[in-house]
């Protein structure tokens, strides 16, 4: 029978069954987590993990950051919801895109536009540039360049964008004005003998390929992740993004960097951007934006396509877009706060002193026979497991290889995410020399179990 209380023994066809995200079968028995400690979360039954994903890439000051309960509850009693429609918004609101607009550095940003998520961000991007290049007089530039492998988001613009297939099959997407180019995985991708500059001039020269196919009076903007996130930690070559935004500036084309999981530290950079010189007109955040202690993402947009914007937007009428919780103002104080604590604590410096530890101690298991690459930066890191260390010999997915690895951690007290056979982390910013050595001793046993199990 089920128990609504545990949710032990629901059935997806019982009326009360919760539906989960990504859920596959009719066998559902999800593990339920009922309170958070810093970088530990503890399920139904009180058993504690070591959550070495931060949520989803997210709670990047742990589980139980009271100066950001303190923020939300002062602010829920002062004045809990006020929107941002017609040219009225909250003092909060107002706060945090001055703080963001200060806080990103990579290039002058003029405007922040907030939304709840990493999807809405991006979906709003799109629908920004449209009605930038209408202002323009370029209504013809419709078409996004995406990248194959790309996470973008969930709702139908951002799914399209995205560059994993099961977010289009069965979903009549990407839509049509959507494309993909080249996944920068050298690993993977990269010709016999070809050099890491080499691969991504190539990269960059079948990008001008795609642009000049479908002409460039038709591109609108390109959209990309600094390092690739859900599929499967991808860090571009040192050259790949000079060279693919040199590309992009030849033939006008807008650069939106989708900083969701990269920003506010996660890659040793308060954002991707400064890690890869990426000088970008549009950029996306959410998730670390709160440390995920509330829903709520922006954009940030460059003073040239406000200019447009305001110049023409007497003739074009409003950017009718937003929604009820833009601006929010406890999401946003929440935010408010997150940034002020990531200030005083020198959150980047924190990332960099502990991230050797990390990336060193996983790495150290490259040797394993069934690990094909390890890779990361930062306090974000993926395994790929496949046989004889090649990216051309996939283990058989009904092996369950990567699901068997994560039941081991899960079983030992860690939760990682699993993606086939790729293995993600990305830990609290807050995670601590002692919890890093408990994570690479479960990753440790987690693969010797793995191990065995394919050799038998
Ligand atoms: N962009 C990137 C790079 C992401 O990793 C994600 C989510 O993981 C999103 C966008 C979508 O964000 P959300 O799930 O908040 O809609």
């Amino acid at each position: 029978t089920s128990d609504a209380k545990t949710g032990q023994g629901f059935k997806s066809h019982d009326m009360l069954a919760p539906f989960t995200a990504g859920w596959q079968t009719n066998e559902l028995n999800p593990l339920i987590i009922e309170k958070s400690e810093g970088s530990y979360v503890y399920d139904i039954n009180g058993k504690k993990y070591l959550d070495a994903l931060a949520g989803l890439w997210s709670t990047a000051l742990g589980g139980s950051e009271q100066r950001l309960v303190d923020a939300a509850t002062a602010q829920l009693k002062k004045l809990p919801f006020y929107h941002s429609f017609w040219n009225r918004t909250t003092r909060p609101a107002l706060d945090l895109a001055k703080e963001l607009l200060e806080l990103f550095t990579a290039r002058k940003m003029a405007k922040a536009f907030f939304v709840n998520s990493g999807s809405e961000a991006n979906d709003t991007q799109v629908k920004l540039v449209w009605y930038y290049y209408n202002a323009l007089g370029k209504p013809d530039k419709k078409k996004f360049i995406a990248r194959t492998k790309s996470y973008h988001g969930s709702t139908l613009i951002a799914a399209s964008l995205s560059g994993l297939s099961a977010l289009h099959q069965k979903f009549d997407l990407p839509a049509p004005f959507v494309l993909h180019t080249d996944c920068p995985h050298y690993w993977r991708y990269h010709l016999p003998g070809e050099t890491e500059e080499e691969f991504a001039t190539r990269l960059a020269n079948n990008l001008e390929e795609l642009i000049l196919k479908e002409g460039p009076e038709t591109i609108a903007a390109f959209i990309a992740e600094p390092v690739m996130g859900a599929g499967g930690v991808i860090l571009p070559p040192a050259a790949y993004f000079d060279k693919i935004q040199a590309v992009v500036k030849k033939y006008d084309i807008l650069f939106i960097a989708d900083e969701v999981i990269c920003a506010f530290g996660r890659l040793g950079y308060m954002f991707g951007c400064d890690k890869y010189n990426i000088k970008p007109d549009l950029v996306s955040l959410a998730k670390a934006l709160s440390s995920a202690y509330m829903p709520i993402g922006a954009i940030l947009v460059s003073p040239e396509i406000i200019e447009v914007i305001h110049s023409q937007s007497n003739k074009l009428g409003v950017f009718s877009h937003g929604f009820t919780y833009s601006g929010s103002p406890v999401p946003c104080v929440v935010a408010l706060e997150a940034l002020k604590i990531y200030k005083e604590r020198n959150i980047v410096d924190v990332v960099n002193k502990i991230a050797p530890k990390f990336q060193d101690g996983v790495k150290a298991f490259s040797d394993s026979p069934i690990i094909g690459e390890i890779r990361g930066t930062g306090l974000i890191l993926a395994t790929e497991f496949v046989d004889n260390k090649s990216p051309n010999d996939p283990f058989p997915p009904e092996w369950g290889v990567g699901a068997y690895f994560g039941a081991q951690c899960e079983k030992l007290g860690m939760l990682v995410r699993v993606a086939g056979d790729n293995i993600m982390m990305s830990p609290p910013f807050i995670i601590s020399p002692e919890e890093v050595d408990e994570l690479i001793s479960i990753y440790g046993k987690a693969l010797r179990e793995t191990e065995k199990r394919v050799q038998e």
